[in-house]
């Protein structure tokens, strides 16, 4: 009999909503409750993709809103199927993996077809995509995708993959960042492991390679990659990559892969015109569950043209202001939203990078990048780390979202947190005002006073 009832989700879900907005998608509503087991509140997901989504970012999140609607500790585990017998069947049920757990692709469930918006900018690569996802090996191969950073290069390969995984369960597909395929091949040079790399690389069905530009200069793995290619593309199976510039354009790239690449069909994804923009914030906008009128979308969409990332940058500063001062999302606040972030543009005139940022804040505080990446909570490495993200805030174009990206994987709100504690701090204490000043005068290259 279950000791827990539907409500009790409602209830996280709800919570959810409230402090983890960002983190919330539409299909959460199709998460079901299936009983405590164990003392662990065991959740419902069907879906491979969206499960491991659940398992690998929201696992905190949840544990933390059962605990606040039960009052007592209550970790959660989502399940793929609902277990059979009486007994703990601990951590989710999950495929088996082999090879320790490197077949296991972490794919977006946000990355699908259908929460991608076709416009004229992407048609092409759109309908190629939806092609190869369908018949892997028949349609176009290699299938090559260029663009330039945030257009959906890695919205459409991992679409490709969840699309072409739920037509042919039976096949091996592999999706893998360029970087990450380089990795496993250094590895396995060193373990003297070439022999399973080789088995393992050269026998999938569909292997998509995400930014294959960042395989320039690195011979032995051109090589490799070459013979990988080969062996694929001539025993009929399909080859997808993704670069930031057409085959002919990657610098430093041998004239054999060139040919390869350009052999398949190129695809390019120019950037999003106005129409696409305002289509692409609707569309993230439902997948988070958000209400955003038309004017306001048209209104952000006309300002905001560099790339999706940043558009979508734009929602959760929305989002996480409108939450703030409780109020609705409407032309005002977008204005207000916008406005400030010219604002933060302008007095930034030196363009600061992340990276710059991490690492004057670490040697200022005698600390490791490592350290402010970490999870470490002790305050000389949570302090530093907070005015690491203040500075990022005031000095880059960044979302919040994406600051806490680069700040060891956190979430916009720890950011936001961390951007209101600093500035709140600043005004009494006259050390941290001093210390401020000096590491943006040492990031904007000023001179101190
Ligand atoms: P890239 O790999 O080209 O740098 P991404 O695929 O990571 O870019 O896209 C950046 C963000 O923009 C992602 O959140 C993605 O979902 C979104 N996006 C890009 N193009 C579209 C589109 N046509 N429709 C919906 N979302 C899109
Ligand atoms: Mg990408």
């Amino acid at each position: 009999m279950a000791v827990i009832d539907r409500a009790v989700l409602e209830g996280v879900l709800a919570y959810l909503r409230e402090h983890y907005p960002a983190a919330c998608r539409h299909w959460f509503s199709e998460i079901e409750i299936v009983d405590v087991i164990d003392g662990t509140l065991h959740l419902l997901v069907t879906e491979d993709v969206r499960r491991r989504y659940l398992q690998r970012q929201c696992i905190d999140a949840f544990t933390e809103a059962a605990q606040s609607v039960t009052g007592r500790l209550l970790p959660v585990s989502f399940v793929g199927e609902v277990p059979q017998i009486e007994t703990s069947m601990p951590g989710g049920v999950f495929k088996h993996q082999d090879d320790g757990g490197e077949d296991e692709i972490l794919l977006s469930p946000d990355y699908t077809f259908d929460t991608f918006v076709v416009g004229p900018d992407n048609r092409l690569a759109h309908a190629a995509a939806l092609a190869v996802a369908e018949q892997p090996g028949r349609a176009y191969n290699p299938f090559f995708i260029h663009g330039g950073v945030g257009l959906g290069k890695t919205h459409l390969l991992q679409a490709i993959c969840q699309t072409a995984m739920r037509t042919n369960p039976d096949m091996r597909i592999c999706y893998i960042s360029c970087n990450s395929f380089m990795n496993n091949f250094m590895d396995a040079v060193q373990e003297g492991k070439m022999k399973d790399f080789r088995h393992r690389f050269r026998t999938y069905d569909v292997l998509v390679v995400d930014d294959i530009h960042d395989i320039t200069n690195r011979g032995p793995s051109q090589e490799e990659f070459f013979h990988t290619f080969n062996s694929l593309y001539q025993s009929g199976r399909q080859v997808v990559l993704s670069s930031d510039a057409p085959p002919n354009e990657i610098p430093d790239l041998e004239e054999r892969l060139t040919s390869r690449f350009n052999s398949g069909l190129v695809a390019p994804i120019e950037k999003p015109c106005y129409e696409t923009r305002v289509a692409i914030l609707k569309s993230k906008a439902t997948l988070r569950g958000i209400d955003v009128p038309d004017e306001v979308a048209g209104y952000v969409a006309a300002r905001v043209d560099s790339n999706i990332r940043e558009l979508e940058g734009a929602l959760t500063t929305l989002q996480s202001l409108a939450k703030i001062d409780s109020r609705e999302i409407d032309l005002a606040l977008a204005k207000q939203c916008i406005g400030g972030q010219a604002q933060v543009d302008s007095s930034a005139q030196v363009s600061v990078s992340v990276q710059s940022i991490l690492d004057t804040v670490s040697g200022f505080y005698g600390l490791r990048v490592g350290d402010l990446l970490s999870k470490r909570r002790q305050r000389s490495i949570a302090l530093p780390r907070q005015i690491g993200m203040y500075l990022a805030r005031r000095h880059t174009r960044f979302s919040l979202g994406e600051i806490g990206g680069y700040f060891g994987g956190r979430d916009h709100t720890t950011v936001m947190h961390a951007i209101k504690t600093i500035d709140g701090k600043r005004v009494n204490d006259d050390g941290l005002d001093r210390d401020l000043v000096r590491l943006e005068e040492a990031l904007t290259g000023q001179d101190a006073i």
